[in-house]
């Protein structure tokens, strides 16, 4: 199971250690075109958005990453990776790869807790709390029928799931806990045997 990250900005380390410990076998780090061929899934960091959004045009990532998705290939979106999958950016009238039908708001959590850690309740992972980093994060304002919410945290969705698309708004990648890398590497699988 081959298994990209995208590697223009953010945590790309960190997502690879984690995925290889969730069971992925091959990782790449993916920054060209080129480096999207026969990915089974491929996993969108934080960092920001607008820089990451403006890079993958630079570099021609848009259109096949799209296409990827729209074919059913799994991905997961992370905080900024999140913000690059929504179809709607709140109070902006751009959008990045535009697939998942959900509006986000940017830095939505307040200055005085842009960052911190809080143990959360994703019933998709079992009954043991998950704990989640946000830094500067974004929240689900609002999602489409099609979209499974799959955590909440202060009234705000933080984790949803629409298809082969994932999204949170915290950093798993940031813990020892690999519970949702494990989610989207059996989302990996699952598309694999199907296709
Ligand atoms: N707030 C950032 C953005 O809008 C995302 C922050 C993050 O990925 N840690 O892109």
């Amino acid at each position: 199971m081959k298994v990209g990250v995208l590697a223009l900005q953010g945590a790309v380390a960190e997502h690879a250690r984690a995925l290889r410990a969730a069971g992925a076998n091959e990782v790449v780090s993916v920054k060209r075109v080129e480096d999207l061929k026969d990915l089974g899934g491929l996993v969108l960091p934080g960092g920001e958005s607008t820089t990451i959004g403006k890079l993958m045009r630079k570099y021609d990532l848009m259109d096949t990453v799209r296409e990827m998705a729209v074919s059913g290939i799994p991905m997961f979106g992370t905080c900024a990776g999140l913000i690059l999958l929504a179809k709607r950016i709140h109070g902006e009238d751009y959008s990045h790869l535009g697939l998942m039908d959900i509006e986000v708001d940017r830095n939505s959590f307040g200055r005085q807790r842009e960052s911190f850690e809080v143990n959360l309740n994703i019933p998709v992972l079992g009954e043991e709390s998950y704990p989640a980093v946000f830094i500067r994060a974004p929240h689900i304002i609002e999602a489409g029928a099609g979209v499974d919410i799959l955590c909440e945290y202060d009234g705000r969705i933080v984790a949803a799931k629409q298809g082969n698309l994932l999204g949170a708004s915290f950093h798993p990648e940031l813990t020892e806990d690999i519970r949702l890398h494990h989610y989207f590497i059996d989302m990996v699988a699952r598309q694999k045997s199907a296709s």
